[in-house]
């Protein structure tokens, strides 16, 4: 009993109290993770492995009767230490300032949050409103812990649209906005633990690595989960479905907020890579995905509810708008296990961009494209411009094409790779101006040069 008294009274010291290396007498704080030695001794690693590097030198030029004899190295006798005495004075940091990574006082209200994304992303008002008034909850939860006995209950998002309408750029633009870690991971690329590709926890690693290593920073962060869509289950299938179903299980645990050991410094678990524990209770879970075919459950179950008297005929107008009709129930129908659906509770459509927003998404953000280029040839004293019908043609072909806002800087480098070439070497270019008919590859961008004097540098 008296023993038990003894050992809980060290441990609670050892908690208090930083280790101190005995050999160098440097603190942990600043040597790094001690390694623990019987009788409260502690070595820090660069310590052992400096003794250990020289026990090798000697030895291996056969000189043995040296090794006792080495700088660094008395060969201690551990038993004439037993009471080291008060080798760790130095009390942890840590518990000194316990300050709470999120302060309440520090998260701008919902619509600060929203200007903020207004001055980025373009259109998606509906998106933009409901993700500031999500995380803003979620954060006012984690800041004051919600130890009431209303417990306010996490709000996890689904963001269901196109490739390249802002998902993972409005997500980008949260995180930093808020200053908390973000990773960002591919759901196609998870499958269940033990099979080929990334286990689920890898998620969690990649955050504590977004965090720096900081646990407690990770555990306030966001993980934003692309392809959701992917995942969803397999009908028909007697295989073991390791990358549908069984992801969705092993990520809803994630969600519904448990430790996971996460390896430090690395995405794989192996016996060489330090572990911590995360606790993923506080951490905000945003899954997006385009969700083809989603639209054609949805018309099936507003259809069979539209049918006989009363059943209305739907205009084309509401047809574009399916999508934003969706139910939870649908996304179950879809393949989403119902426990996951269940844990998505926000769930927001964003639209289609149009050729309006992506002639705006060229110029109006506060990083454009044409804000950048104009900036880097500006950079060698050449004026850049673009006319608003080869804005219009650029929106045309992303359409076309189908790859959203995302495929805008793919077209504009295309045309521009060759002047950015060859411009900064040309002194006499001071102007540069892209056409509709560059665009469509009929000209090449029509260059002002300088008559007689050259371009100031
Ligand atoms: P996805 O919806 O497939 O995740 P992204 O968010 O990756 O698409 O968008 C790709 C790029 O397109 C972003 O990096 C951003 O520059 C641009 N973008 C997309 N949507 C918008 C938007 N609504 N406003 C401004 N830029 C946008």
């Amino acid at each position: 009993m008296a023993d038990q008294f003894d050992n809980n009274k060290d441990n609670d010291q050892e908690q208090k109290y930083e280790k101190f290396c005995f050999l160098c007498r440097r603190p942990e704080s600043q040597a790094g993770k001690m390694i623990d030695l019987p009788n409260h001794i502690h070595i820090c690693a660069d310590c052992m492995q400096k003794s250990f590097d020289t026990m090798n030198t000697q030895m291996n030029n056969g000189n043995y009767s040296d090794l006792f004899n080495m700088p660094n190295v008395s060969m201690i006798d551990l038993s004439s230490f037993q009471n080291p005495g008060n080798q760790a004075k130095k009390i942890k940091k840590k518990s000194e300032t316990p300050k709470p990574v999120i302060d309440l006082k520090d998260i701008p209200a919902p619509h600060k949050i929203k200007a903020t994304l207004d001055e980025y992303v373009i259109g998606q008002e509906y998106a933009k409103k409901v993700m500031s008034v999500g995380v803003y909850n979620h954060y006012k939860r984690v800041a004051t812990d919600t130890m009431d006995d209303i417990e306010i209950e996490k709000s996890n998002m689904l963001m269901i649209g196109p490739t390249g309408c802002g998902k993972t750029y409005l997500v980008k633009m949260l995180a930093r906005l808020l200053q908390v870690p973000l990773a960002i991971a591919d759901a196609t690329s998870l499958t269940e633990a033990g099979y080929i590709g990334d286990d689920i926890e890898s998620v969690v690693s990649k955050l504590l690595a977004a965090a720096d290593n900081d646990v407690e920073k990770a555990e306030q962060g966001i993980i934003f989960i692309d392809e959701i869509d992917k995942i969803a289950k397999k009908k028909n299938t007697n295989q073991r479905d390791v990358s549908g179903e069984a992801v969705q299980q092993g990520l809803l645990k994630l969600l519904e907020g448990s430790e996971v050991e996460v390896p430090v410094g690395a995405t794989s678990k192996n016996a060489m890579v330090p572990m911590v524990t995360v606790n993923t209770r506080n951490i905000l879970f945003i899954c997006g995905g385009a969700f083809e075919g989603l639209d054609s459950v949805i018309k099936k179950r507003t259809e069979s509810s539209s049918l006989g008297f009363g059943g209305k005929v739907k205009s084309k107008e509401d047809d574009n708008n399916v999508m934003k009709r969706v139910v939870p129930h649908d996304l179950v129908k879809f393949g989403i296990v119902p426990e996951l659906v269940g844990r998505l509770p926000v769930i927001t459509v964003l639209d289609e961009l149009d050729e309006d927003a992506l002639c705006r998404i060229l110029t109006e953000p506060k990083n454009s494209l044409i804000k950048q280029y104009t900036k880097l040839f500006k950079l060698d004293n050449i004026d850049f411009e673009i006319t608003e019908d080869a804005k219009r043609e650029i929106a045309k072909r992303t359409i076309e094409e189908k790859t959203g806002a995302r495929g805008l800087r793919a077209i504009v480098e295309k045309i521009l790779t060759k002047l950015m070439f060859e411009a900064p070497s040309d002194d006499e270019i001071v102007g540069i101006k892209i056409t509709a008919e560059c665009v469509r590859g009929e000209a090449e961008p029509e260059i002002t040069r300088a008559v007689s004097s050259t371009r100031k540098k």
